[in-house]
């Protein structure tokens, strides 16, 4: 999954970032949001040495605009592309898929606005998805406004859900107070019916987020990516503005999320830097695996060692010693036996450890300056000139993965 992540952002042109496994705790509670449960009941938060308070990584969009900030990315050419495989902590309770440390893929693009951005990076984590062989993908989209328009869309929210105040759930009756938008995302199944009515953020957008939908649904249709508005989307994070969406896929009845984003384009402002728009995705690992288990895709096996090196006596030892040395420098994966075992349990290794050539050394190879290549599949084997090994063995690496020509 990690190397599908990683082709991905060579395509779309993003590079790696490696921010701290902590941060101050300030840095997310400003970011997520006092008010978000990610702030406060999910993050590892301690005292250092210092007496200064560090929170464990709770997720990576914030060290990576924090970054951006520290280190002057806005004299880059714009947008900043960047993107991190890194480990997450959250308390949250354990479930299939969803481990308290974690590991996520993200990407972000930095400093700009147009739309066609947000499309970007949906087709991008679209195409992630696609790459991994996910089946029974769909893309949810709504726009959650901006602060012009916001606070009259909460407002809209608040006065909606004081009706039903005795209706929803006692967690409900908190997101009313302090984080009123939560309030469309709860799975209870008496919020999820009072929320079918509520007010659509869409129906309030100003004037430039509604053409920042229009111009993003019009750059999805061009793109052929079929998506569905879905009005109850509105993330988790404080920080989202405008467009937010989640990739999903339908498995035996039942949506599962694979990952999410949006735009986020006061973050990097209220980080300390310009006014800078900015857009991004996430995706936990553990979640795509557990789907790529579930749906049976076929994932292909772990390289092998190409070449096993087995030696009988201290003599052909050093020369094992030595050959092992000139393979590895030539770029041939190989395994040297150590322990000074039997040929017999050398050859048994060898074969578990599904190498594909072994070469053994002996009193009478190092005498003639040769070895004897074995084709363990086949169990052939000859002798060759221990001057022609490193340069035959290459060849036959590069030749592999095409049918035939592997013959001893
Ligand atoms: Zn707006
Ligand atoms: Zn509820």
């Amino acid at each position: 999954v990690e190397q599908k992540a990683e082709l991905l952002c060579q395509l779309y042109g993003y590079k790696r970032i490696d921010t701290p496994l902590f941060e101050e705790a300030e840095l997310f509670a400003r970011s997520v949001g006092e008010e978000t449960e990610v702030v406060q009941k999910q993050m590892y938060t301690f005292e250092d040495r210092g007496g200064a308070q560090m929170t464990l990584r709770p997720e990576g969009t914030a060290p990576v605009c924090r970054a951006y900030v520290e280190h002057g990315m806005h004299t880059l050419p714009q947008p900043v592309k960047l993107y991190y495989i890194a480990p997450i902590f959250r308390y949250e309770r354990p479930q299939a898929g969803r481990y308290r440390e974690h590991r996520q893929f993200g990407f972000e693009a930095i400093g700009e606005s147009d739309p066609l951005l947000d499309v970007e990076v949906i087709t991008m984590a679209w195409q992630f998805c696609e790459m991994l062989g996910i089946q029974g993908l769909s893309l949810k989209l709504n726009s959650i406004g901006c602060r012009r328009c916001r606070p009259a869309y909460v407002e809209a929210l608040k006065g909606y859900y004081s009706r039903y105040t005795d209706a929803i759930c006692p967690n409900c009756k908190t997101r009313l107070v302090r984080n009123p938008l939560r309030l469309l995302d709860c799975k209870e199944p008496p919020c999820r019916n009072i929320a079918e009515s509520a007010p659509k953020s869409v129906d309030y957008l100003c004037e430039e987020c509604r053409a920042h939908f229009g111009h993003l649904k019009s750059y999805l249709d061009l793109m052929e990516l079929s998506f569905e508005l879905d009005y109850h989307l509105v993330r988790g994070l404080d920080y989202y503005t405008r467009t937010v969406f989640e990739i999903q896929t339908r498995e035996e009845g039942a949506q599962n999320a694979l990952g999410g984003g949006g735009r986020y384009d006061y973050l990097v402002e209220e980080l300390g830097g310009n006014p800078t728009p900015a857009v991004g995705f996430a995706a936990g690992l553990e979640r795509i695996i557990s789907c790529v288990r579930r749906q049976d895709i076929p994932v292909p096996p772990p390289s092998e060692p190409k070449v096993y090196i087995a030696y009988l006596g201290e003599r052909a030892k050093r020369e094992a010693t030595e050959l092992v040395t000139s393979l590895r420098k030539a770029g041939i994966p190989t395994i040297q036996a150590v322990g000074d075992r039997s040929l017999k349990a050398q050859m048994r290794q060898a074969n578990s450890l599904g190498t594909t050539y072994g070469v053994i050394i002996g009193e009478k190879e190092v005498e003639g300056g040769t070895v004897m290549l074995r084709d363990m599949s086949r169990g052939e084997q000859r002798e060759i000139a221990l001057a022609e090994l490193v340069s035959l063995l290459r060849k036959k690496e590069e030749n592999c993965g095409k049918e035939g020509g592997i013959v001893i």
